[in-house]
């Protein structure tokens, strides 16, 4: 038997038009690095149509890709929900990538038109040529004429172009279904890889975002959405923010930790979401230079392991909650986020909040031993997890012509690459990425649990923990600390310091001291770079 309720298609334009209306006044402020520039939903919601008819003018009649080149602000939101609402698809291009790769994703999307911000305009010039099948520039926020296009290109000033439009738009039905957003991540080998947002897996997301025991978002909120737009969608807090009505603060490319300490005094977030490597090092500035943080009453940490010692800094410090979360660019990317049961004791809580957090109804779960076989979930048992959901992609774009990835789909489920454990009630705790496990004399050394432990010593700044050959034990971890501005300290010292920590056959003896850990395109700790600087005996 069939239900009796209607069949309303879940879209970006419903959710367009519900933002614009019944939260028309909620406000997009961007940061311009002295102060923020305020729009409202309504007016986000009339440049959206503006946008829309530009880009029906420039061809985008169907599911042409669209894409940008953009930090966060007021105009790549405007466009990340007018391209999906009138039946295009917005394709997010990661500014921080090398040139090869952006120009693979670029001719791997066919993407058709690119809106640029001028700030970044010169480093999409040097790419552009490459790009076979873009038509169109649009330069958003600045001048347009420093731009140079080859030959069969276009470039339109983004103001003057909408200037031209009507704020009317008739936005078409759309099976929900439909690709409305694409994103490549960096993948672990090979090319970048495709992941294609359908309108439903948006929508059904955003509703998580929203959800109490997801991050809580609400009308009341003022979010500063500090993950970039071109990374794993903001982790869904535009579109969610449209759904609910929480006001949206954009640091456009200002993400260093002095103007963000600048903007939160002075924007006044309540909410907030950032990789642990941002709050460090606005947590390093913090000491120095004071600032008001008390607006944030809450700031999802996530994209990498959250060290415990950064929570507690946050919560004893500034009384600020910091909620841990899983997630991948491939599951939209809400995979797990922490809220710990009620009743239990302040120690017993903070354990299950140093955990990536409990899996949503959204995401089913299960963890594959070495040899395939499916393991408890008894919070010991350590194996490789595996998702599927409603927002968990099954495949990757063009994965059937290319064959790229295609060992990361296992019978409908997505094989995560990481490895930790489940406990009965459904809480994940990651040990590694199965391409950074240690494996020192036949037994596992978490990588993770070393880097935690390290960072919770007042000296160190940042550390991170990589194997290395070892002609005894195949593997022994070594560990590159950045230490504290003014701060010292000695290898036999934080060994001393783990050595009730950790077991003792695990007690790292190899230590480097490095000014900077070296990061991924989107803030990570790039351990492929360590490597190479180990092996080539840089690291010494
Ligand atoms: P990239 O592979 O470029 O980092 P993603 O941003 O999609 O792209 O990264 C997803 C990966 O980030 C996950 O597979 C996991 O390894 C890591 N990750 C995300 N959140 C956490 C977390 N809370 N703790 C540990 N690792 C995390």
């Amino acid at each position: 038997m069939l239900s009796t309720m209607q069949d309303a298609q879940l879209s970006i334009a419903t959710l367009l038009r519900h933002g614009a209306t019944v939260h028309a006044g909620s406000e997009v402020v961007t940061w311009t690095g002295t102060e923020g520039r305020t729009t409202t939903f309504a007016q986000v919601g009339a440049q959206s149509a503006r946008l829309a008819n530009a880009l029906r003018g420039l061809g985008v009649t169907g599911d042409q890709r669209v894409a940008t080149f953009m930090w966060n602000n007021a105009e790549h939101l405007t466009a990340y929900l007018a391209v999906p609402a009138m039946g295009a698809v917005l394709h997010t291009l990661n500014v921080r990538l090398f040139p090869e790769q952006l120009t693979y994703i670029a001719n791997h999307a066919e993407d058709h038109v690119v809106i640029v911000d001028a700030t970044i305009a010169p480093l999409l010039a040097k790419v552009l040529p490459t790009f076979e099948t873009v038509k169109h520039v649009i330069v958003a926020n600045g001048d347009a004429a420093g731009l140079t296009a080859p030959e069969g290109v276009q470039v339109h000033s983004y103001d003057e172009l909408l200037a031209a439009q009507s704020d009317q738009f008739e936005w078409p039905e759309i099976d929900e279904r439909s690709a409305a957003a694409m994103c490549y991540t960096s993948g672990t080998t090979g090319n970048p890889k495709g992941v294609v947002y359908s309108h439903r897996s948006i929508w059904l997301h955003s509703m998580q975002v929203c959800a109490a025991d997801g991050m809580g978002l609400s009308s009341g909120d003022r979010s500063l959405v500090i993950v970039p737009q071109f990374h794993a969608m903001s982790w869904g807090m535009p579109y969610a923010a449209f759904m609910c009505g929480a006001s949206l603060i954009m640091p456009d490319r200002f993400l260093q930790p002095e103007p963000l300490a600048k903007l939160i005094e002075a924007t006044r977030p309540t909410h907030s979401a950032a990789v642990p490597t941002i709050w460090q090092g606005v947590l390093a500035y913090l000491d120095q230079h004071p600032a008001d943080l008390s607006s944030l009453r809450e700031v999802i940490v996530g994209g990498s392991a959250c060290p415990p010692s950064m929570m507690h800094t946050f919560a004893e410090k500034y009384g600020i909650h910091i909620v841990h979360a899983w997630g991948m660019t491939e599951t939209s990317p809400l995979g797990t986020l922490c809220r710990p049961p009620a009743g239990l004791s302040e120690s017993e809580t903070w354990a299950y909040r140093y955990t990536q957090g409990r899996l949503p109804a959204g995401v089913t779960a299960r963890l594959i031993g070495d040899n395939g076989e499916e393991l408890p979930w008894d919070g010991e048992s350590v194996g490789e997890l595996e998702v599927a959901g409603p927002w968990i992609t099954g495949s990757y774009y063009r994965l059937e012509e290319d064959g790229e990835g295609a060992e990361k789909f296992d019978d409908g489920w997505l094989r995560t690459g990481d490895v930790g454990t489940l406990t009965p009630d459904g809480f994940l705790t990651l040990t590694d990425r199965s391409k950074d496990i240690i494996k020192s004399g036949g037994e596992w050394i978490s990588s993770v649990e070393l880097e935690n432990h390290v960072m919770g010593h007042p000296a160190i700044a940042e550390a991170a923990v990589i194997g290395v050959p070892d002609d005894k034990w195949d593997e022994r971890p070594l560990v590159a600390v950045v230490l504290r501005e003014g701060a010292t300290a000695e290898p036999a010292e934080l060994r001393e310091f783990l050595s009730d920590k950790v077991a003792k056959w695990q007690l790292p003896e190899n230590w480097t001291f490095v000014s900077e850990v070296p990061k991924t395109s989107v803030g990570k700790f790039d351990k492929k770079v360590l490597r190479a600087q180990h092996a080539e005996g840089k690291l010494d």
